[in-house]
Formats: structure tokens, sequence, C-alpha cells
């Protein structure tokens, strides 16, 4: 027997292997992939709204600010 989840999200049930908690709710992998982005530099998981482009790479607000101060990259 299998143990589930409930994705916070769609609110389908999935592998509890699948479930990945992000600001204390669950979610599936679809789920988490449309909501957040991953840091292309520290590797930090932060919300969509949150993420910023920065020379076609994903970063989060304090790599994107150390970045566009320094003028590396
Ligand atoms: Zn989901
Ligand atoms: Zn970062």
């Amino acid at each position: 027997m299998t143990q589930t989840f409930l994705c916070s999200q769609c609110c389908q049930s999935y592998p509890i292997n699948d479930c990945t908690k992000f600001n204390g709710k669950n979610y599936c992998p679809d789920c988490l992939r449309e909501l957040t982005s991953v840091c292309a530099i520290c590797g930090a998981r932060v919300p969509e709204d949150d993420a910023y482009l920065y020379m076609g790479r994903t970063l989060c607000v304090s790599c994107f600010r150390q970045r566009s101060h320094s003028g590396i990259y």
C-alpha cells in the first residue's frame, strides 16, 4: 500500500515520494514546477512571483541583487 498525500494546489492525491513541501504546503511535482522556480546560482526554491530572469537564468531575489549590482555575468 503506497502512502499518498493531497496536493494543496490541484487537490489530487499522489505518492508521498512525489511530495514537496513549500511554504508549509504539500505540492505535487507538476504544481511545484508551475508555482516555483529554482535559483540557477544558489539552488533555492522560490515562488514564481519572486523569481527573476537574468541573462537567461532564473535567480532568486538575493542572487539577482548580487549579480545586478556587481556587474558580473
Ligand atoms: Zn498538484
Ligand atoms: Zn539564489
